[in-house]
C-alpha cells in the first residue's frame, strides 16, 4: 500500500510536472506570439527603411505634386520636360512638369542634421545666426533630398496604403497625391530648407514674421504662396524656402513674382 501510494504521488507529481510544463509552453508561445504581432505592426508603418536622419524624428513634408498639372502650360514655355533652364544655377526650375536637370550636381554639407547644397551654406548659415541674434527661433528640419530618398517616402506611403487594402494603382495615386513624384521635388536642387514646423501655424509665429522681413537679405524666398496656388500648383506653404541669390530674391518680392514667374519674366527680357 506504502509503495502503492509513493507510486501514485509520483505519478501525480509526474502528472503535475507535465501540466506546469505544458502550461509553460502555451505562455511561451503565446508571448512569442505577441512579440511577433508588436514587432510586425512597428514595421508595417514604415514599409520601408528609411535614411537614418529621417528616422530621427524630423518630419518630412513633401510638397504636393498632384495639383501641379492643373495649371501646366500657363507660363507658356516654362513648363514641359524640355524646358530651357536658365544659366544661373540659383535659378534652376524644379516643378511637377519640369524635372530636376540630369547633370544636376549636390554637394550636400551638414547644417545641424540636415544637408544643404555647399553653395548655398555660408548664406543659410548667415540666416540663422542672424535670426538666433534677433532671439528668434529657427531650424531646420529638412533640407536636401535626393531623388532614391524621395523613392524610398513614396514606396513607404504606397505600401502604406496597400496594408489598408488598396491595389497598388489606387495606392500610387492616392500617395501621389501629397508626395511629389522622385525628380519632381524642389528639395532635389539642395537649395531648399523647410524651417521649423511644417505646419500652417507656422504662419503665425514671429520666426515667420522675421523671415517675410529678413529672407531676402540671405538670398531665400518663400516659394510657395497662397497668392500664387494657381501657377506653382502647390498649396501655401510658409516653412518652405528657397535660395535663388540676394539680388533675384530682392526682385521677386518687388516685382511679387513666383519662381515660374520671375525665370519666364528674366526669358522676355533677355536673359539666358
Ligand atoms: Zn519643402
Amino acid at each position: 500500500m506504502a509503495e502503492n501510494n509513493i507510486s501514485r504521488r509520483s505519478r501525480r507529481q509526474r502528472r503535475r510536472s507535465k501540466e506546469t510544463i505544458a502550461a509553460l509552453v502555451v505562455i511561451v508561445a503565446m508571448l512569442v506570439c505577441m512579440a511577433a504581432v508588436v514587432i510586425s505592426l512597428s514595421f508595417a508603418g514604415s514599409g520601408v527603411e528609411i535614411p537614418a536622419r529621417q528616422a530621427a524624428g524630423t518630419p518630412i513634408r513633401v510638397e504636393s505634386g498632384a495639383q501641379q498639372t492643373a495649371q501646366a502650360g500657363q507660363a507658356g514655355e516654362t513648363q514641359g520636360s524640355s524646358f530651357r533652364q536658365l544659366s544661373d544655377p540659383f535659378l534652376v526650375l524644379v516643378n511637377d512638369e519640369v524635372p530636376l536637370p540630369d547633370n544636376w550636381e549636390v554637394t550636400p554639407s551638414f547644417i545641424g542634421e540636415e544637408t544643404v547644397d555647399i553653395r548655398i551654406y555660408d548664406q543659410l548659415n548667415s540666416m540663422m545666426l542672424a535670426a538666433e541674434e534677433d532671439g528668434v527661433s529657427l531650424w531646420i528640419c529638412s533640407g536636401y533630398r535626393s531623388v532614391e530618398e524621395q523613392e524610398i517616402i513614396l514606396d513607404r506611403d504606397i505600401k502604406l496604403h496597400m496594408n489598408n487594402g488598396m491595389s497598388e494603382d489606387e495606392a500610387r495615386e492616392l500617395a501621389l497625391r501629397t508626395i511629389a513624384r522622385p525628380g519632381h521635388s524642389e528639395h532635389h536642387t539642395g537649395f531648399v530648407v523647410d524651417l521649423n514646423d511644417v505646419d500652417d501655424a507656422f504662419e503665425e509665429t514671429d520666426t515667420y514674421r522675421w523671415l517675410c522681413e529678413h529672407a531676402e537679405d540671405y538670398g531665400f524666398v518663400q516659394r510657395y504662396r497662397s497668392d500664387k496656388v494657381d501657377i506653382t500648383g502647390i498649396d501655401n506653404e510658409s516653412w518652405h524656402y528657397r535660395y535663388v541669390g540676394v539680388e533675384n530674391a530682392r526682385q521677386m518680392n518687388e516685382l511679387n513674382m513666383c519662381l515660374e514667374e520671375y525665370v519666364q519674366y528674366l526669358k522676355e527680357q533677355g536673359v539666358t
